[in-house]
């Protein structure tokens, strides 16, 4: 089949290195310049927050000539463009004193919303669809990100820019517990009909909700994973949005992001005391002792090494691996090394657990990315019995890094690993969040590492043979848009 380039507009509110409060900011960093790579002409837009604007002044950013002009409410925004080309990929961002000239991104705090949040979204989607115009480039998809680009799909479906009447839309969740659902009135700000403000559209439980535009006005919508992309189907996992999901399910598919290849390599890790690979597996034991030397942990080779690297929450369902430990521990089966912050009281239970097993458990509090390396290369099983993970990327890592991922059966964790019972499994899995189901794959993982060291070194090759990397990834993007793109 002919292959013709598209140009594709990615449009979210965070792209790594420019500015990252969560997995968006990877992906949104990553797939773009692995669109390119496949011939895509890919350029990004994202809001020119005060941080985002410094980091790109490191990286010779441009200002364009001309403002755009922007109305919301009846009231005008100007618009500044700059320009940063990173990885090939052009980077637009939207400046705008009175709207993204602030210390934060969603608000003074991680856990404060700006009051104008809907007026900052609205003004930014509304100007990555003049954008085009702006640039004299017209592309063939825009794909848009999460609930603060959740307006795109919708403004381009009503015409707001009738310069783009061929352009189609996608549009990613990454997360659907978060909605940006918003005062009723917010409704000027789009400058959409009122009559679209009704149950079907933008109107959810009497607010707008610009998730649901998004969903709503996508020709396709994806997800990180294929079983999320069931999950935000039932109310279990949906946020009140299931009926929304269900109803659109038709052009509804899931796409498991990829991993950062060339900085998680256990063959060319900076951070690693030793390199390993597939066929020379000798420099994870190096990576193994070392670990238990700078954690302080008992040099005792019976024990399985076992890990965690996370936000220390609820839905990472730390508080199983609090209660579920101790009588291995004390059987000698296990040591237990976790890296993270969070919540308060299941961190003061993990200090109670390192406080009774000195030499056994070991916690470090905080971010760390070295030494998350170190601890992903040298233990043997990584633990992530996650409540929901719509992607989630430690097992990827780990699975890369030859250390089994013991998961919770949900989400992208579900689609990654698949439980060695079945004969060419790679890690271990279990449903039902609960102390007797977690306890007993525990338990059976911790059987295969002392009696069966030839079936678990066979699962640890089937991990790292896998193709994780951005690339592969891509792919599946280029189907989805050529699907929908009328120049196929
Ligand atoms: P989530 O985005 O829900 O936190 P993911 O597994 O998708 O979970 O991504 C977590 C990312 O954050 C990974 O890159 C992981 O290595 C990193 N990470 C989490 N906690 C820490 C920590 N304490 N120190 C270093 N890196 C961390």
């Amino acid at each position: 089949m002919a292959h013709h380039a598209l140009r594709i507009l990615h449009a979210a509110s965070e792209a790594v290195p420019l500015v990252k409060t969560g997995g968006l900011a990877d992906v949104v960093g990553a797939l773009p310049q692995a669109l390119k790579a496949m011939g895509h002409d890919v350029r990004v837009v994202i809001p020119g927050y005060r941080k985002a604007i410094a980091a790109a002044a490191k990286l010779g950013l441009t200002w364009g000539e001309h403002t755009m002009t922007i109305e919301a409410g009846g009231v005008d925004h100007r618009l500044g463009v700059g320009t940063v080309e990173i990885g090939g990929v052009p980077v637009h961002l939207l400046a705008c004193n009175e709207l993204f000239d602030r210390d934060g991104i969603y608000g003074p705090s991680p856990s404060n919303d700006y009051d104008d949040n809907a007026r900052r979204f609205a003004v930014f989607s509304k100007g990555a669809l003049a954008l085009p115009g702006y640039l004299g480039w017209t592309p063939h998809v825009v794909h848009a990100h999460d609930w603060q680009t959740g307006l795109i799909p919708a403004l381009l479906e009503r015409g707001f820019n009738q310069a783009l009447p061929a352009t189609r839309s996608v549009f990613t969740i990454h997360n659907i517990a978060y909605q940006g659902a918003v005062w009723h009135f917010d409704m000027k700000l789009t400058g959409l009909d009122w009559a679209l403000f009704n149950p079907l559209h933008l109107e959810h439980y009497g607010r707008l909700n610009l998730l649901k535009a998004g969903v709503v006005f996508a020709d396709r919508v994806t997800t990180v994973s294929r079983t999320y992309a069931q999950e935000i189907q039932l109310a279990e996992y949906a946020f009140g949005l299931e009926a929304v999901t269900r109803g659109h399910s038709y052009k509804l598919s899931g796409i498991v992001n990829g991993i950062d290849s060339d900085a998680w390599n256990p063959a060319n890790d900076k951070h690693l005391p030793a390199s390993f690979e597939l066929k020379k597996l000798a420099g994870k034991k190096t990576c193994r002792e070392r670990l238990r030397d700078e954690l302080g942990l008992v040099p005792d080779k019976r024990a399985c090494l076992v890990s965690v690297v996370s936000r220390l929450v609820e839905q990472k369902g730390i508080d199983l691996i609090a209660e579920a430990v101790e009588p291995y521990i004390l059987a000698g089966r296990m040591q237990l090394i976790v890296l993270g912050s969070g919540d308060v009281q299941l961190e003061h239970r993990l200090s109670q657990l390192q406080a009774r097993h000195p030499g056994w458990v070991h916690v470090w509090y905080g971010y760390n990315d070295p030494l998350a390396h170190r601890i992903i290369a040298g233990s043997d099983l990584f633990l992530m019995p996650s409540r929901t993970e719509p992607c989630g990327l430690t097992q990827l890592y780990s699975l890369r890094y030859g250390t089994l991922p013991l998961v919770r059966h949900t989400g992208g964790l579900a689609d990654t690993v698949v439980d060695v019972a079945s004969g060419d499994g790679n890690g271990f899995t279990f449903g039902p969040v609960d102390l007797g189901h977690f306890s007993s794959v525990l338990d059976r993982a911790l059987g295969l590492y002392e009696h069966f060291p030839n079936d678990w070194k066979a699962a640890m090759k089937r991990g790292m043979k896998a193709d994780w990397s951005w690339t592969h990834v891509a792919k599946e993007y280029d189907a989805l848009y050529r699907d929908i793109c009328v120049v196929q």
